[in-house]
């Protein structure tokens, strides 16, 4: 079956009592039992809901894993990883440019439980080896990254973690399961934030943990109960039903992430662009090789002044000035001052995020009108 079909099919079946075509919303804390203890899979929706198993099935397909398990938010399901899998003294390795949430999780949340995170950059291998040499447990890196969209070669990386007996994982938010499947390039799990392109309506957070380990999987069931991180009913159905078009609105948000590129490109104002489609991206090749497209988010550092950076993105038509992605409204971030302001100035521009770099999630919207954002908002400063 197709990627396109998959999305509207798997686990999206018409229901069995009334033959409504959209499974409904079981909006219900608790299950009516036959006799005490006897019950039809359910008991009480923090432990399980048909729409967390609806949006479990479509996810777990999409992935090419066995199962899935979904959860309040990316966070919440990073918190049942991290529940599940490590303990007191245990020692976990990132890559350097983390998501800020995954990095503040570790730090300022689970310190103090005892598990060490270090951030390493997992495409050196001089640096990779340093890291992994102290037996870390788990592994864990996006790619693209944000917001400097580095690729990081999954099936490199798992090789020498898996030598070192780690495991790891791979946090999918950015590609998705259009365009890139980590479980088949060596991941254990593969996180997801399906606040983002899954749902694709920045209407809802959500996210889910996809895996092929069984025990694994149990384990994350147990975590969601045990931790109180499930999602609401409604929220499932509602990914559920905006992961249906995913297939063709990531065909848009790249169409019209590849005409802001060419109109970019062609600006003296630009000092960097950073798209992991563009054969001078630093990681082209392995982008090309492990994905089947390279993504709708694009990151620029402008050759402006901050006053007029700022004031050319905050007067756009069109692109919203909003943190998040993957919607299908286009919105740009300053990260210097919206998504990154807890890293110290001198921090940041270590990590290679200088004042001037910009940010876009692109969106669906049509592509001209988009362009003609991007062009008018360079040509008035
Ligand atoms: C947003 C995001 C998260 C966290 O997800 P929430 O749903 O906001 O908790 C994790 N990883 C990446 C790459 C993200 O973009």
């Amino acid at each position: 079956m197709q990627f396109p079909t998959k999305v509207i099919h798997q686990g999206q079946e018409p229901d069995k009592e009334t033959g409504a075509i959209i499974p409904p919303v079981y909006l219900t804390s608790t299950y009516a039992q036959e006799a005490p203890g006897v019950f039809k899979g359910y008991d009480y929706t923090r432990a399980g809901n048909p729409n967390f198993t609806n949006l479990e099935r479509t996810l777990a397909v999409l992935e090419g894993g066995e199962h899935a398990t979904v959860f309040s938010s990316g966070l919440g399901a990073t918190t049942a990883l991290i529940t599940s899998v490590l303990k007191q003294g245990d020692f976990v390795v990132g890559m350097n440019d983390l998501y800020g949430g995954t990095f503040w999780l570790f730090d300022a949340v689970f310190k103090k439980y005892g598990v060490r995170l270090e951030l390493a950059d997992l495409n050196d291998a001089d640096a990779r080896a340093v890291a992994f040499a102290q037996k870390p447990k788990m592994v864990v890196f996006e790619t693209p990254t944000n917001p400097l969209l580095r690729i990081v070669d999954i099936a490199a990386v798992a090789k020498d973690a898996h030598a070192q007996g780690a495991m790891v994982v791979v946090d999918n938010t950015f590609a998705t399961p259009y365009l890139l499947n980590p479980l088949a390039l060596g991941a254990d799990a593969v996180l997801h934030s399906t606040t983002k392109y899954i749902g694709g309506h920045s209407d809802v957070i959500g996210g889910a943990v996809v895996t092929n380990n069984t025990v694994l999987k149990e384990k994350l069931d147990f975590a969601r109960m045990a931790v109180g991180l499930n999602p609401s009913p409604f929220d499932c159905w509602l990914v559920s039903r905006g992961v249906k078009t995913l297939a063709v609105r990531m065909e848009q948000h790249m169409k019209n992430a590849a005409a802001i590129v060419d109109a970019l490109a062609a600006s003296p104002k630009v000092k960097k662009l950073y798209y992991p489609g563009l054969a001078t991206h630093a990681y082209h090749d392995v982008a090309a090789e492990q994905m089947r497209g390279f993504g709708g988010m694009v990151s620029v550092e402008f050759d402006l002044s901050l006053e007029a950076m700022k004031k050319m993105i905050s007067g756009y038509k069109v692109f919203s000035l909003a943190e998040s992605l993957g919607g299908v409204e286009s919105l740009v971030d300053h990260p210097a001052s919206m998504t990154h302001t807890s890293i110290p100035k001198a921090e940041r521009e270590k990590m290679g995020l200088p004042d001037g770099l910009v940010h876009y999630s692109v969106g669906i919207e049509g592509t001209e009108d988009l362009v003609e954002d991007i062009v008018e908002g360079l040509a008035g400063c």
